[in-house]
């Protein structure tokens, strides 16, 4: 069975909220950010949510397992040149995984970093290498994932390579993984139409195993780009029918897929974003069929609600 769902808030409710949200997209999992995902600003977990939250999962048939933290994206574990913030951010992440074993989240999506301050990447590199080594001390069992990146700027995690290195240098081989997200592939260089032989290369240098999550998105650029702008499923240049092979591979079969596409507006070129799109980019990809005027469903169920 396909394991999809998309990006949900965590609101005063947490986990709980999270999943109701999720439900209303007849999604059988989810991914959320403990708290903003631009700041590090978290409350305490609320042990009571959780336990609710836990009993509905096991009610409705959701695998925790497939519940996805992502890890807020200002985080930067590539620059070490102020030790202050290095520390912070490793003991900020340290935190985050601690939440995660609080609500019996298994796996947290992590950007592996910038290689801001004129840094080289490789410096970078090391430095995240380090810093995760130094968050995963033994005390937290929640897995890793490093997300493959668009190579927006300076960011580190845009090609296999720099990925392996990610990975193969942590040391506890148990709690690293890699989230892949097609947007990012895509505008990082990598065809989607050739996603085997992108998986051939990534099991010779790292494994397949590690793969613990798929971010499918459309991209609104060009492969290659190095832009990252996430576009609403099958109105990007990767296009409905890649998107769906790449998540249907026999080889990622029982890996969460997770949409991060944009709210729509109200209207096709709308600025303003008001409309969660989930529940029927979901539908689309279950039945493996795409409908030009989806947008439209989704005008009709909230705007004129
Ligand atoms: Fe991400
Ligand atoms: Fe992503
Ligand atoms: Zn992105």
């Amino acid at each position: 069975m396909l394991v999809i769902g998309s990006h949900v808030s965590f609101g005063s409710e947490q986990i709980l909220g999270s999943l109701k949200e999720a439900l209303s997209y007849n999604a059988n999992t989810f991914m959320f950010y403990t708290g903003a995902p631009t700041n590090t600003i978290r409350k305490d977990i609320d042990e009571n949510k959780t336990n609710e939250a836990r009993k509905l999962m096991e009610e409705k048939g959701i695998d925790i397992n497939n519940v996805i933290c992502h890890a807020p994206y200002i985080v930067n574990l590539g620059n070490n040149s102020d030790p202050d913030k290095y520390k912070f951010s490793i003991d900020f992440i340290r935190n985050e995984l601690k939440r995660c074993d609080l609500m019996g989240i298994t796996k947290m999506v992590l950007h592996p970093g910038n290689a801001t301050g004129g840094l080289s990447k490789e410096d970078a590199i090391n430095n995240i290498v380090n810093a995760i080594n130094e968050v995963l001390d033994g005390s937290t069992k929640c897995v890793i994932l490093v997300e493959t990146m668009a190579g927006k700027g300076s960011e580190c995690g845009s090609t296999i390579d720099e990925i392996a290195m990610i990975v193969n240098g942590v040391h506890k081989q148990d709690q690293i993984g890699i989230c892949l997200d097609t947007c990012h592939l895509n505008d990082g260089g990598y065809d989607m139409n050739e996603f085997d032989s992108y998986l051939d290369e990534l099991g010779k240098k790292v494994s397949l195993d590690k793969i613990g999550c798929i971010h499918v998105n459309d991209s609104k650029n060009e492969l290659g780009s190095h832009k990252d702008r996430h576009a609403n499923i099958g109105k990007g240049t990767i296009g409905f029918n890649t998107l769906c092979n790449v998540i249907y591979n026999e080889r990622l079969k029982d890996i969460p897929k997770i949409l991060e596409t944009p709210y729509i507006g109200d209207s096709e070129d709308d600025k303003e974003r008001l409309y969660p799109p989930y529940k029927y980019e979901i539908e689309m990809l279950r039945n493996k069929k795409y409908e030009e005027d989806y947008f439209n469903k989704i005008w009709d169920e909230y705007k004129h609600n």
